[in-house]
């Protein structure tokens, strides 16, 4: 197929916000709409489709496999961040939870200038492309392309995470998309009947024949097409060959925290100075670009071997969860814990103590993080991405508390009758627990913030998602969050593409 050269919307990668992009400007223009997605087809692959198995994504073919570090708070290490190369992006690879967050989040988006994503403004959005298994309700929605369900018949280890949780005190959560989550529970999986859902099989698969829409496959978006303060289009390459598309009405960027910042770099629009440093002229002064970038530290983790044999894999190897608060005056909860039914710990937590097979995991995650890190161009035309992650003393602090309840939660008696010895962490003295997060600290895969939402100098899109400086020219994906949402960010980031369709129509 040649591709189109001309469209009314150019959207840029088909992942999570994509793919909900462009099926909504279908319903809400009169428009036509190019996709140009770098990756293919998630269908044929078992480690899509098949919830147990999305672990196999990570570092696999149709992942960018870009990495974070040297990692200044981590010991120096440098980390795998993987992403989806592939129709659905990350929503097509990734562990399938599907989670809201807090209403602090979007309520700080707003007080911080993102007017207009307050929690009941953005709700109805959230609502709109969920079918939740339970039917409609102010708080969730049926009928919409994303099938969501509550894991049941919970594997021993997600059992034992959810009764622990409430002999420990903490509530039993019924729906972990309240707006207000606290205490522990089965999770919402965007998933029917073990298969994967996403928004590439919810909302753009079903309209691939629509006579106003082109999806474009293989395509690597090179750069944007800028002429005087307008974004007219933009390169990419095919099999090797360079082509341009014009954009009649609108250029929006879905490609993620990564590819969108890289793409407006690449295309001289970030900090002037850094940009000249790496030699690509400035076209617009715009500091915020690539800056803020913020990562949920998950750490891996507590393992514990298991006193008899464990079941087989159930459901995304997770299948339920914890929302707790890190100390009693912290005002929203700033910890997430799940239980892995594999033996989930990093390369330095194996090393130090040896991981038998039958053994199983308990990850606090830390949520609300103040650590911030950034992307930058390399002078080869790279990214070199920081998550600084741990950097700022209350996320060590969080990420320590997190260990101390964890090992609280083992030592309930759903999980003691579980466990035949504790594998790691060793010593549990403050200095020890320390050292202990900053090897046991991996990335959850939520990148957010590098081309933050609000009004202020550091802003770069605005509360309507467009381009500060530039006309023609969006961005809506998971980058644009201010700050990053207090659990996963696969829903946050479906939201705010439904919302960005609203906003352009
Ligand atoms: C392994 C993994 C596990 C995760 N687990 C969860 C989870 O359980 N729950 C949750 O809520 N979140 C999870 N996440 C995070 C969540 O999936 C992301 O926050 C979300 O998918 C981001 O959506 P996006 O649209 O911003 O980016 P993506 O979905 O990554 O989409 C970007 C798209 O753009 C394409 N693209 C990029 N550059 C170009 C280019 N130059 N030209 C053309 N196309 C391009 C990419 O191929 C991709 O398809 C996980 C992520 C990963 C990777």
């Amino acid at each position: 197929m040649t591709p189109p050269r001309s469209a009314d919307y150019v959207v840029v990668g088909a992942g999570s916000a994509g793919c909900v992009l462009a099926r909504r400007l279908l319903e809400t223009t009169d428009g036509t709409v190019v996709v140009l997605e770098a990756g293919g087809s998630p269908d044929e692959l078992g480690s899509s489709t098949d919830p147990t198995r999305w672990v196999e994504n990570i570092g696999a073919g149709h992942d960018w496999t870009y990495t974070y570090g040297p990692e200044p708070g981590l010991d120096g290490r440098t980390l795998l961040l993987s992403r989806g190369r592939v129709l659905g992006g990350s929503g097509s690879t990734n562990a399938l939870v599907w989670v809201r967050g807090q209403r602090a989040d979007y309520d700080g988006w707003a007080a911080g200038g993102a007017t207009g994503w307050g929690y009941d403004e953005v709700l109805p959005f959230f609502r709109r492309s969920e079918d939740w298994q339970d039917g409609a309700s102010a708080l969730r929605g049926a009928g919409g392309p994303v099938r969501v369900e509550r894991c049941t018949d919970l594997h021993p280890v997600a059992q034992a995470l959810v009764e622990a949780g409430v002999s420990h005190g903490m509530p039993y959560l019924d729906d972990i998309n309240v707006a207000e989550p606290v205490g522990a529970g089965p999770i919402n999986v965007d998933a029917h009947d073990g298969v994967r859902t996403s928004t590439w099989t919810g909302h753009l698969r079903p309209v691939l024949d629509h006579e106003r829409l082109t999806v474009v496959t293989g395509a690597h978006v090179t750069g944007l097409t800028l002429r005087g303060g307008r974004c007219v289009g933009v390169g990419f390459r095919v099999d090797g060959e360079t082509h341009e598309i014009r954009a009649g009405r609108e250029t929006v960027l879905c490609a993620g925290s990564i590819d969108s910042p890289r793409l407006l770099l690449s295309s001289g629009i970030g900090p002037a100075e850094h940009l000249r440093a790496v030699g690509v002229e400035p076209v617009l002064d715009l500091p915020g670009v690539g800056e803020n970038l913020q990562e949920h530290p998950i750490l891996a983790g507590l393992c514990f071997e298991a006193a008899e044999e464990l079941p087989p894999l159930r459901d995304n190897l997770e299948g339920s969860m914890a929302f707790w608060r890190s100390a009693p005056d912290v005002a929203v909860p700033d910890l997430t814990f799940v239980s892995v039914q594999i033996p989930y710990v990093s390369a330095e937590v194996a090393a130090a103590h040896p991981v038998p097979a039958n053994a199983f995991v308990l990850a606090p995650g830390v949520m609300r993080v103040r650590s911030r890190g950034r992307l930058r161009l390399t002078a080869d035309g790279g990214v070199d991405l920081r998550s600084n992650m741990l950097t700022d003393p209350a996320d060590v602090d969080a990420a320590v508390a997190g260990v101390e309840i964890g090992l609280e939660l083992a030592d309930q008696p759903a999980f003691r009758k579980l466990v035949a010895r504790r594998v790691a962490p060793g010593a549990t003295d403050r200095a020890s627990l320390e050292q202990f997060v900053r090897r046991a600290a991996m990335p959850y895969f939520h990148p957010v913030g590098t081309c933050a939402m609000g009004t202020d100098e550091h802003a770069v899109v605005d509360p309507q998602l467009r381009v500060r400086g530039v006309e023609g020219l969006r961005v809506a994906d998971a980058s644009v969050m201010p700050t990053i949402t207090s659990a996963n960010t696969n829903a946050p980031t479906v939201m705010i593409a439904e919302r960005a369709a609203e906003l352009i129509a």
